[in-house]
């Protein structure tokens, strides 16, 4: 089983849809520790990207994904426009060529889509940020691999972690982005952009 560019594009079709679905529910958890925006930018950003898809046919593997990342660099703004666009373009240029990846090439697109989080962001597990989605979305899906479970099952899992990640989130301390200027007010909520990074997994489990 692979993942084709036409996935790719039901991928970022799918995940444009839950967040608009999930718009202000995000917009809410980062009015509690935040500024209110998260869910509103990245609305605008998987619009903008869902109108480039529409208006760009084909397309190999890394030109979809790099577009994505243009897009959210472009429209999103805030930390989490950067932030997911590095994302985007590292997995997008480690997919330059590709027009179908196996569940090996998966991984390494979630890889690289974590390490473009990590490297910018310099967050680290535990953080309360993007990466305690993230992280465990990839060591679960590796898991899932290693145990020999097919892709859609090892999407399934990993969806499953980055949302246990997201809730995993409440309790913590906030040490990076603006969440951190809060303190010890920053505990009780869940992080918004976690809570984002976990749909973006879901939606491609779904999709898969
Ligand atoms: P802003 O904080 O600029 O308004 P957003 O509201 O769009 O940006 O995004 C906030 C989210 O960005 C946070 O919930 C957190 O998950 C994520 N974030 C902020 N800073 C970092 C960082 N340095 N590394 C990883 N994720 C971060
Ligand atoms: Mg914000």
């Amino acid at each position: 089983m692979s993942i084709t560019t036409g996935t790719l594009r039901n991928w970022l079709r799918h995940a444009a849809a839950l967040i608009h679905e999930q718009r202000d529910y995000l917009t809410r958890l980062d009015a509690a520790i935040g500024d209110g925006d998260h869910g509103v930018n990245l609305d605008r950003g998987f619009t903008a990207i869902v109108e480039s898809l529409a208006q760009h046919h084909g397309g190999d593997a890394g030109t979809i994904l790099k577009t994505a990342a243009m897009r959210l660099i472009a429209t999103v703004g805030g930390a989490s426009g950067p932030l997911y666009g590095t994302a985007f373009r590292r997995a997008g240029k480690l997919n330059e060529g590709c027009q179908s990846l196996d569940e090996h090439q998966v991984l390494a697109m979630l890889q690289a889509f974590l390490d473009g989080v990590s490297t910018l962001g310099k967050a680290h597990p535990g953080d309360k940020t993007m990466v305690d989605a993230l992280a465990p979305a990839v060591e679960a899906y590796a898991q899932a691999l290693s145990e020999q479970q097919s892709l859609a099952e090892a999407l399934q899992r990993a969806a499953a972690a980055a949302h246990q990640g997201a809730a995993a989130t409440i309790p913590l301390l906030a040490r990076r982005g603006r969440a951190s200027y809060l303190g010890e007010r920053a505990i009780g909520h869940q992080d918004p952009g976690a809570t984002s990074a976990a749909l973006l997994i879901q939606a491609l489990a779904e999709v898969v």
